[in-house]
């Protein structure tokens, strides 16, 4: 199938490492040119450096998103060097754990600024680029969005309000035949969720409870599988999808985990 992206300009925030480093090796082996914001600057460019020795296209943005001056620059990086935007890939977080009893009001908004506001940010900011190619909007969500997770209300709250503006933006951006989408990952592999399992006495046998209730093959999903998806859902080939939750987590939020384990699954 040919996604038909080659040369498209794809904004992908937290993209040097997890879930976004997937989506933008994606990108770029369909030969599109994503655009890696992060503010991990070393690792982001030894990320280009292995997309251009392949012979792949992509572009480094170094920044922190954390207010609306910072995404404007991005955007109007972007515009200025490329002159275009394709698509726009929300995906920057961090379940940083504030929780109701040890959080804060102060710690709770600085977790609705590192996890939330910088969607609607970028998103508004790309909006008239998007405008004039049509583009589509992934929102990267998660799991604790609809299932919690406990101790950690700012994430949760961002989480679900994202989901919620995927709807809102699929509606208002119908006049302009621009598609939002959201995936909602369950448990995959990545830097960020290293470092949570990391927190508990045992993080292996944390693991192993954790794949034991994942029912498609009781393992994490993969980044790349999170990436094939992502890919479909900014591409044309997706042209009637949109204000969609897509669950990639291998039946663990819909299906009966009482079967785990089971001869059934
Ligand atoms: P990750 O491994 O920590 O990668 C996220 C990247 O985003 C990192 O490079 C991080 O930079 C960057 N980043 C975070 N906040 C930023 C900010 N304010 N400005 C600039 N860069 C920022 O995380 P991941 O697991 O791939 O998660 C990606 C997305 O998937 C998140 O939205 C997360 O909620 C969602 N998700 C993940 C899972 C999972 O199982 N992994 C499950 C459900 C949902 P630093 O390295 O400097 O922090």
């Amino acid at each position: 199938m040919d996604l038909g992206i080659k040369n498209e300009i794809y904004l992908v925030t937290g993209g040097a490492k997890g879930i976004g480093e997937g989506i933008v090796r994606a990108l770029a082996e369909e030969g599109a040119i994503p655009v890696i914001i992060g503010r991990s600057p070393e690792v982001g460019k030894v990320l280009l450096g292995e997309l251009e020795e392949k012979g792949l296209s992509g572009y480094l943005i170094h920044k922190e998103l954390g207010t609306p001056e910072s995404c404007k620059e991005v955007v109007d990086e972007v515009v200025s060097e490329y002159d275009k935007i394709h698509g726009l890939v929300n995906n920057a977080g961090v379940n940083d754990g504030v929780g109701l009893e040890r959080g804060t009001p102060e710690t709770f908004l600085e977790s609705l600024h590192k996890n939330l506001y910088h969607y609607y940010y970028l998103a508004h900011f790309c909006l008239p680029h998007l405008k004039k190619t049509k583009g589509s909007i992934l929102n990267i969500s998660s799991k604790t969005a609809v299932t919690g997770q406990g101790n950690t209300s700012g994430y949760a709250a961002s989480k679900g309000a994202q989901m919620a503006l995927t709807r809102e933006w699929a509606v208002e951006l119908l006049q302009y035949g621009i598609r939002v989408n959201s995936i909602i990952p369950a448990e995959v592999m990545t830097p960020l969720y290293e470092n949570w399992l990391q927190k508990f006495e045992n993080p292996e046998e944390k693991l192993k409870d954790i794949t034991r209730n994942i029912p498609l093959g009781e393992r994490m999903t993969t980044k790349e599988e999170i990436a094939s998806m992502a890919v479909y859902l900014l591409s044309k080939q997706a042209s009637h999808i949109t204000g969609q939750h897509l669950y990639v987590d291998g039946g663990y939020v819909h299906l009966d985990r009482a079967l785990a384990g089971t001869d059934l699954v």
